[in-house]
C-alpha cells in the first residue's frame, strides 16, 4: 500500500492549479496541513487584518477539502515541529509544498526532519524569479529589464484543474480548532467594513470574473479611485486562492493586446518576489546603504504626526481618505497608497520603515515583497526606486485622478463639500466642521524634506 503525503499548504491556499496538491493527488492518498507559525516568522508574523482574511480563508479551503473527501489538518507551532509530527502520525516520508520567496518559509523548509522529503513546485508566480536571468545569468534588480525578460518566458503553463475527489488516509491526528486561534477580533470588532470581501477560491474566481469586462479600460481607470477599475485581487492572490497562470489565461483570452497594462502589474507581483529572493531583509533595510545616515524625524512631534496620518487626520482630504478606507476595509486604492506613502515619508520626513509597518499590521494583502518594493520605491531608498526629489504634490494628484467621489465617500467630515473644493477644502475658503487643517504646507514640507537629504 502506497504511504499518504502531506500536502502543506501556506501562501496557496488553493486546490486548483496547485502543483503540491497534484503532485500529492498523483502519489496516493493524502491531508493538507496548514500550520500557523509566529515564530519562524518572528517580527514578520502575519498582521491582524491578515489573521481575519486567514481564517476565513483557511474555512473556505476545509470546507472545499471536506467536500471533495479530503481534510484539511490545523496546527500551531514551529512549521517543521508540526509537520513533522503530523508526519509522523500518518506515517508520512514525503511532505509536498509550492515554491515561496518570503525568508521564513525558505527557514521553515531547512528546519524539516532529514527523514522527510521536501518536494517543492512552482506555480505562485508567473515564472519562478530565480530562473528570470540577465544575458550574464545574473539576477535583474531593475523592473523594465525583469518584465521583457519575464515576457520571453510566457505564457505560462496552463492551469490545471482540481482534482475531483481526494483520498486522505482516515487516522486519529490531533488538531487545533481555528475558533482557537483567535484570529478574528473581538474586543472591539474592527473588521465590519471587511465584509466586501469573501475570501477563499470561491471568492477569488468571482472577484476575476467581475474584473474581466472592465479590463479594457483598466489603462485608463486603474489611477482613478473613484472608479471601480482595478481587479482588488491582490489579497486572494496573496494567500495564494487564485494561480497567476489562471489570470493570465483569462485576461489574455478576454482582451488578448489590451491585457498588457494589467499583466504588467503580475509581472510586478513577481518582481517583488525576485527582490526578497535577493534581498531577504528589504523590508527592514534600506536598499541603498547611503540612505542609513538620513536624519528621519524622531521624537513627540513625529509620533503625533504619524498618529494623525494612521487616523486619516493629516488634512490632506486623498491621504485622509486613503488611510481611513485601509482602516475601515483592509485595502487601500494603489494610486492612493503611493501618494499616501510619499506623504508620510517626504511630508511628514518620518521612516518609511514605521509606514511600511502600518500596512503589514492593516493590509488585508500585506505581502512582504510587494510591501518592501513599494514602500522603498516611493521612499528613493530601494535597489529600484523613484528619485526621493521627486515629490508627490497630493492637492495636484486628487483633482489630477478625479478623487472627489472617493474622499467624499471616506471622509464624513467632507461628504458634502462640492466641486474642486473637496481637494483642498481650507485653501478654497472653507473649514468643514471636524476636519482638521493641513497639518504642514506643501512647500514647507517640500524645502525641508529636500534639505534633510542634502545632508546625507
Ligand atoms: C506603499 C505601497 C505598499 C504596497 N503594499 C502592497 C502589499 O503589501 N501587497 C500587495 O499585494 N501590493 C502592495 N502594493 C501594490 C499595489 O498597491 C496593490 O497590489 C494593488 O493596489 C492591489 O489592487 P488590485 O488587486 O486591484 O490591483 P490590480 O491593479 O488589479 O493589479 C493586479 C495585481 O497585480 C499586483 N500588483 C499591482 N500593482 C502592484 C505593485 N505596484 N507591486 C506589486 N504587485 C502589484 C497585485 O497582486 C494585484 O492584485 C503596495 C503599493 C504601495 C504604493
Amino acid at each position: 500500500m502506497t504511504s499518504p503525503s502531506i500536502v502543506w499548504f501556506r501562501q496557496d491556499l488553493r486546490l486548483a492549479d496547485q502543483a503540491a496538491v497534484a503532485a500529492a493527488h498523483a502519489g496516493g492518498p493524502w491531508i493538507g496541513v496548514y500550520v500557523l507559525d509566529d515564530e519562524t516568522a518572528e517580527h514578520r508574523a502575519m498582521g491582524a487584518a491578515q489573521r481575519w482574511w486567514l481564517h476565513h480563508s483557511l474555512t473556505s479551503l476545509g470546507r472545499d477539502l471536506a467536500g471533495k473527501g479530503g481534510r484539511l489538518v490545523l496546527r500551531r507551532g514551529r512549521a517543521a515541529d508540526e509537520l513533522d509530527k503530523v508526519a509522523g502520525a500518518i506515517g508520512a516520508d514525503t511532505v509536498h509544498a509550492l515554491r515561496h520567496y518570503e525568508p521564513w518559509w525558505k527557514q521553515a523548509e531547512t528546519a524539516l526532519p532529514p527523514g522527510l522529503t521536501l518536494r517543492l513546485y512552482d506555480g505562485n508566480r508567473l515564472a519562478p524569479p530565480e530562473g528570470v536571468l540577465t544575458g550574464s545569468r545574473g539576477r535583474y534588480r531593475i523592473f523594465t529589464p525583469y518584465w521583457r525578460a519575464l515576457k520571453e518566458q510566457m505564457p505560462p503553463c496552463r492551469p490545471q484543474p482540481a482534482p475531483k475527489e481526494v483520498n486522505a488516509p482516515h487516522v486519529g491526528i490531533a488538531e487545533a480548532s481555528l475558533a482557537d486561534w483567535d484570529l478574528l477580533p473581538t474586543c472591539p470588532d474592527w473588521a465590519g467594513g471587511f465584509a466586501i470581501w469573501t475570501p477563499g477560491e470561491a471568492g477569488a474566481r468571482e472577484a476575476l470574473d467581475q474584473f474581466l469586462p472592465v479590463l479594457d479600460h483598466y489603462d485608463t481607470d486603474r489611477d482613478r479611485p473613484s472608479v471601480e477599475g482595478t481587479s482588488r485581487l491582490s489579497p486572494h492572490l496573496h494567500f495564494g486562492e487564485i494561480s497567476p497562470a489562471t489570470l493570465w489565461y483569462r485576461a489574455a483570452g478576454q482582451a488578448r493586446g489590451k491585457a498588457e497594462p494589467w499583466l504588467r502589474q503580475l509581472g510586478w507581483r513577481d518582481f517583488c518576489a525576485n527582490i526578497i529572493d535577493i534581498l531577504p531583509d528589504y523590508g527592514d533595510t534600506n536598499g541603498r546603504e547611503l540612505w542609513d545616515s538620513m536624519a528621519w524625524r524622531q521624537g513627540a512631534a513625529a509620533d503625533r504626526d504619524f498618529r494623525a496620518w494612521t487616523r486619516g487626520r493629516t488634512g490632506y482630504p486623498i491621504v485622509d481618505a486613503g488611510m481611513r478606507e485601509l482602516w475601515a476595509t483592509g485595502f487601500m486604492h494603489n494610486r492612493v497608497r503611493m501618494i499616501a506613502a510619499s506623504f508620510l515619508i517626504k511630508h511628514l520626513l518620518i521612516d518609511w520603515r514605521r509606514g511600511e509597518r502600518w500596512f503589514w499590521d492593516t493590509l488585508v494583502d500585506a505581502d512582504h515583497g510587494s510591501n518592501a518594493v513599494n514602500w522603498q520605491w516611493v521612499a528613493g531608498t530601494g535597489v529600484d526606486s523613484n528619485p526621493f526629489g521627486r515629490i508627490m504634490a497630493p492637492l495636484v494628484q486628487s483633482p489630477k485622478f478625479d478623487a472627489g467621489g472617493y474622499i467624499r465617500s471616506w471622509v464624513s467630515e467632507l461628504s458634502d463639500v462640492e466641486g474642486e473644493a473637496i481637494h483642498d477644502p481650507y485653501g478654497a475658503g472653507l473649514a468643514p466642521s471636524g476636519y482638521p487643517p493641513p497639518i504642514i504646507g506643501h512647500r514647507e514640507a517640500r524645502e525641508r524634506a529636500l534639505a534633510a537629504k542634502t545632508g546625507i
